[in-house]
């Protein structure tokens, strides 16, 4: 694997006012935590099309991305969006999934916990920009898949695993503890990352305890961390009663693009733009449907969604339109299985095509495209879109495209292909997969026994 270089390295948060440089100018972050109405949204499309280039992203973790400032005008849409009073995150990123509270198959409600590690972090100085701490009460859509520095997740009523680093599923557990103690054993954590500088994160807590070691003994790692620490009570996970079996396994989120069923009738539908990316007035005509149709609220949320609630009718209703108006709307799109940066021509920094790669992609390869990774396609080594390895990713260079497998953007290529040839490769790769694949097999399974070699030898048209 080569190391990616370090001017490549993805740097602090674009937040709302410390907004991040990017191929097409500046990059300015809106993190809400609780949800807004589509006239909200609309209005924050407006002054994107005022003050950017029009062009409003939906992040991974459900941030609007504001694209195209100047140094001039971001100033002037931080001030505009404040004005708003929306319920903007402040500090600290502590996340719940997008519909606890109003998810009956939650195991527990994160909220109530969320905003106490809130309250009690919100003077600890010197994190690393990007630390993120996720309190998952389980439920239908989880937060798994997602990176977290400390993760909280629901393993009873009253009980939470908490692990370090990673995803869910590549996550060390640290502890098990009643949810008394959850707090000050976050909050300590917490303190110790502010003191090893503001470079330091989850993982770097996690030398000395064994991957996905659910023991709830006490033995002090090597970093000096005692997990369970004198007077934190843990849970034996042998009692765990009325953990799902996604729970212990760290099995893959569900996708936000469904008709969701909530408490007292409510409901939700997951509606996103292709490939992460809208057109501000094309966001502004969905918002102005959702108003007609009677919804209030709305949330930007996991895997590039919006979720906007209503009642069932509505949200059908919505979804319908949203369809006709070339939106993603069932997890089955293969549009949704394709993580691609913005590339070009919107971002200087690409060589490709990214979106146009991957709508043709999601036409030709939808058999390849089957929910079980990600398709990373990305206009250079940076990777924006997707920071984690994915099973195949396809990466533009100054001369040709790469292709990797089972790493990141950077990582080493298993092959290369020309620029023209690129969509014609990925062909033979689905194709590849499509005859091989054993009964039961996904794409990423199938993928993965392949190998590099006989990936390299189809992508490249050797016999
Ligand atoms: S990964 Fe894509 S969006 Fe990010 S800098 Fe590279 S080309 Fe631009």
């Amino acid at each position: 694997m080569t190391a990616l270089p370090l001017d490549l390295q993805r740097g602090a948060c674009p937040a709302l006012s410390a907004p991040m440089m990017t191929g097409d100018g500046l990059l300015a972050r809106i993190s809400l935590i609780e949800t807004i109405s589509p006239g909200q949204l609309a209005h924050i499309c407006r002054l994107a099309l005022t003050h950017g280039n029009g062009m409003v992203d939906i992040s991974a973790r459900g941030n609007l991305q504001v694209r195209g400032l100047s140094e001039t005008s971001a100033p002037r849409l931080d001030a505009d969006v404040r004005a708003m009073n929306l319920p903007l995150r402040e500090g600290l990123a502590i996340e719940v999934p997008p519909l606890a509270g109003m998810d009956d198959s939650e195991i527990a409600d994160p909220r109530p916990l969320a905003e106490a590690i809130r309250e009690a972090s919100r003077d600890i100085k010197g994190l690393a920009p990007k630390m993120v701490v996720v309190v998952d009460g389980g439920g239908v859509l989880r937060l798994s898949d997602l990176l977290a520095d400390i993760r909280l997740v629901a393993v009873g009523k009253h009980d939470w695993k908490l692990l370090l680093g990673g995803t869910e599923q590549s996550a060390r557990v640290f502890n098990v503890l009643r949810e008394t103690f959850v707090v000050d054993t976050v909050t300590d954590l917490l303190k110790r990352l502010a003191g090893l500088g503001n470079k330091a994160r989850g993982r770097d807590l996690t030398s000395g305890l064994a991957v996905n070691d659910t023991a709830p003994h006490t033995p002090t790692s090597s970093s000096g961390l005692s997990r369970g620490s004198a007077g934190v009570a843990t849970v034996d996970p042998s009692q765990m009663l009325g953990t799902s079996p996604s729970m212990t396994t760290g099995n893959a989120a569900a996708s936000p693009f469904e008709l969701f069923v909530l408490s007292d009738g409510l409901h939700a539908i997951g509606i996103g733009p292709a490939f992460a990316q809208a057109n501000a007035e094309h966001l502004i005509t969905l918002c102005d449907q959702a108003t007609r149709l009677g919804i209030t609220s709305l949330k930007p949320a996991l895997d590039h969604s919006l979720l906007f609630f209503g009642t069932e009718i509505a949200c059908r209703a919505l979804r319908a339109y949203a369809e006709t108006n070339g939106f993603v709307t069932f997890a089955t799109d293969p549009r949704s299985h394709i993580a691609a940066c913005s590339g070009s021509p919107a971002c200087n920094s690409a060589t490709i095509a990214t979106h146009e790669i991957a709508a043709a992609a999601a036409a030709e390869c939808a058999d390849l495209l089957d929910g079980s990774f990600k398709l990373h396609v990305t206009g250079c080594q940076k990777g924006c879109a997707h920071p984690q390895p994915a099973a195949l990713a396809i990466c533009g260079t100054a001369d040709r495209v790469s292709l990797i497998a089972q790493g990141k953007a950077a990582d080493e290529p298993f092959a290369f292909s020309s620029f023209a040839d690129t969509n014609a490769t990925l062909r033979r790769l689905a194709d590849l997969v499509g005859s091989e694949r054993r009964p039961g097999e996904n794409s990423a399974a199938c993928l993965a026994r392949i190998g590099s070699d006989r990936l390299a030898a189809v992508a490249t048209g050797r016999p």
